[in-house]
């Protein structure tokens, strides 16, 4: 089994790549639940959804949001009203958050609802919460602190950041620790270091669990070219100290990963304890995803 560490935009098209190559059983996902948030519907878990889309090649690839095809007649019905939905959820969408609500209502775990959702989608990879307990991430910014969903679609990602953090206790859900120490190896895929990854990552018991694996761990860094390949990583990890480039990156995650791969594009640079390769990483077509999921295969077998 192999393990990928995930957010909503990246790693899941890295999966797309291990989906062509591995059978769903043999891959486990552990998604960051920072972003997670009750909404008068339900309960939206966007990088659960979009892992657990793009596992049912169900998932609109145009925004890495959502369902592809859905409708949005129930958002659009709501504005009518005079209900300000700033998020565009999709009908279909809905009723995902819907579901996930009412089973914790029940009194069903974070982890419980995933797999529910899996099975009704016909998932048969893990995807596990990293935590069945919030944690909630808050951006600092010049026009006050907010969710990261206000940050990035209210206020389009443009105000300063001026720290990023994450409310809440915390504890890493079981599997997701038996799925670092089972794993043959283990890949913090192309996500946003702060907004995706350190969430996880501030699990103590899970970035533990991680480091004591480091020689079988690889880190496939989000920037090319000094810029994220999609969306406002570069400023969150500015805000966060660490420099926006794929040596920054290979730095920060250097205590748990011992294997680093940058982008064919980038000049070389070393960073200490940590191998770095690089190949293409720019995931646009199958294929590319599948050559990189391929590349981390045979390096890391
Ligand atoms: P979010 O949860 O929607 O913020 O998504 P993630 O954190 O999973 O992914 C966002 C990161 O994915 C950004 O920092 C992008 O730079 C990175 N990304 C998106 N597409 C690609 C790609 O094709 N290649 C690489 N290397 N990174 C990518």
């Amino acid at each position: 089994m192999i393990t990928l560490l995930s957010g909503g935009t990246g790693t899941p098209k890295l999966l797309q790549g291990f989906m062509q190559l591995l059978p769903q059983e043999e891959i486990a996902v552990i998604v960051n639940t920072a972003e997670d948030i009750w909404l008068p519907h339900g309960y939206l878990s966007p990088d659960i959804d979009t892992v657990i889309y793009t596992l049912a090649d169900i998932v609109n690839e145009e925004t890495w949001y959502g369902i592809r095809g859905d409708s949005f007649v129930t958002h659009e019905q709501l504005l009518n009203l005079g209900f300000e939905e700033f998020m565009n959820i999709g009908d279909l969408d809905r009723a995902t958050h819907i579901f996930r609500g009412e089973l914790l209502k029940r009194g069903l775990s974070l982890e419980e609802a995933t797999q529910k959702l899996c099975t009704a989608l016909g998932v048969k990879a893990k995807v596990l919460p990293m935590s069945n307990q919030r944690l909630s991430t808050v951006v600092v910014t010049s026009r006050g602190e907010m969710n990261l969903h206000e940050y990035l679609i209210k206020h389009r990602s443009e105000p300063e950041i001026k720290q990023v953090r994450f409310e809440g206790e915390a504890e890493p859900c079981e599997a997701c620790v038996s799925a670092i120490e089972e794993a043959e190896f283990v890949v913090i895929g192309p996500s946003n270091p702060v907004t995706s990854i350190l969430p996880i990552l501030s699990l103590e018991k899970l970035k533990k669990a991680v480091a004591s694996r480091r020689e079988s761990v690889v880190a496939v860094s989000p920037i090319v070219g000094g810029k994220p390949v999609s969306g406002p990583a570069d400023k969150f990890l500015r805000a966060a100290g660490i420099e926006p480039t794929s040596r920054g990156v290979a730095k920060f995650y250097s205590s748990v990963a011992a294997h680093f791969v940058a982008d064919a594009s980038e000049e070389e640079f070393e960073v200490e304890g940590v191998e770095i390769y690089r190949t293409n990483t720019i995931m646009k077509t199958l294929e590319d995803k599948r050559e990189l999921a391929r590349f981390l295969i045979e390096i890391m077998r």
